[in-house]
């Protein structure tokens, strides 16, 4: 429990910092019991080498129920790469060592939260993104864009 407020307060703190700096290399999404993401996209800036994501649970299902993750693909893989994630089977719900998958966190239950830091080097400004939990059928609801600018 300590260990993931010290993650948030450094998450706050580098938040702000990158804002003070006209640049916000991180973000903090929520998932709920109601199969929902509370953001539909996501902005990240060209100029960051790499980005963070901290996945907030704040409904109380457990993973086995109501699992959560945040997952980053090409829009063209997304629907692809859903479909893989669900014959991958519990508790990850995601094939291991997938190049189409740019990014993603572990799958976590209500309460939890995990944090993912991937390379965004490579990504394109203008590209097609697209991230999605991948528990099964949750990509439907919980997905959204994820805009390099
Ligand atoms: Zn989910």
């Amino acid at each position: 429990m300590r260990k993931k407020l010290a993650a948030t307060a450094f998450l706050a703190w580098a938040a702000l910092y990158g804002a003070a700096w006209g640049q916000e290399c991180s973000q903090t999404i929520e998932g709920n019991d109601l199969i929902q993401y509370n953001l539909a996209e996501i902005r990240v800036s060209a100029d960051c080498g790499e980005f963070t994501v901290n996945l907030r649970h704040v409904g109380q299902l457990p993973a086995n129920v109501m699992g959560h993750n945040w997952v980053l693909t090409r829009t063209e893989d997304y629907m692809a790469v859903a479909a893989a994630a669900q014959a991958v089977g519990p508790p990850q719900y995601l094939p291991n060592g997938d190049p189409r998958i740019i990014g993603a966190t572990s799958m976590i239950g209500g309460g939890d939260e995990v944090t993912v830091t991937f390379d965004t080097s490579e990504l394109e400004a203008g590209g097609d993104y697209t991230y999605f939990c991948s528990f099964p059928g949750h990509y439907v609801l919980m997905n959204g864009k994820f805009i390099v600018e």
